[in-house]
């Protein structure tokens, strides 16, 4: 019955709900993306056992709608390293894309995880996890080391603008709240 009701509220947004966004920025905005040729991807989706044609979500054997990245490159609010590569991407589903989010695929295949393959009982999960391995062990995907790229100094200037963004966001939320609360009074008073 529940699940049929057809109004939904909006949920309240605040500013500081925002901040997941902003650290996403700062890692992925200097990962660098290197485009795959059409053959690559023909052949990374052969290193899958499948074709243009058939290609599924290489986690579940879903319907096919992203690519994924296999290693995720955020971890602990920070870049793993891991660019986005077609060795380090697989076809995804959409569910499988959300469940897994940054954890270490392996780990989240086999977990209890909601939307994880395990807890939706996909068939052939092992034949699937083997073929995952296989392919991480041809792809040995690339792993940059920022840091000694960048130089210390450039690189923790960088981090602290992101955090003192993410301060300028909780000071402004302070002021939002100040004022919706203002606004409130004022309908009740009316
Ligand atoms: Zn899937």
């Amino acid at each position: 019955m529940d699940n049929l009701w057809p109004f939904k509220f909006p949920k309240p947004v605040k500013i500081t709900g925002r901040s997941s966004t902003i650290t996403n920025a700062f890692v992925t905005s200097i990962i660098p993306l290197a485009e795959p040729t059409e053959d690559e991807v023909e052949h990374a989706l052969e290193k899958l056992g499948m074709t243009r044609a058939t290609c599924v979500c290489a986690y579940c054997g879903g319907k096919f709608s992203e690519w994924d990245h296999l290693r995720p490159l955020v971890k602990d609010k920070r870049p793993t390293g891991f660019i986005s590569e077609i060795r380090n991407l697989v076809p995804a589903c959409g569910k499988c894309n959300q469940s897994k989010g940054n954890k270490d695929w392996r780990v989240w295949i086999e977990s209890s995880a909601k939307g994880s393959p395990r807890s939706r009982e996909v068939e052939d999960l092992n034949q699937r996890i083997q073929r995952l391995e296989d392919y991480e062990r041809w792809g040995s995907p690339e792993r940059v080391v920022f840091e000694d790229i960048v130089g210390a100094e450039d690189w923790r200037r960088y981090w602290a603008e992101c955090e003192s963004l993410h301060s300028r966001m909780r000071d402004v939320q302070c002021l939002s709240d100040i004022i919706r609360d203002r606004v409130v009074r004022s309908r009740r008073g009316s």
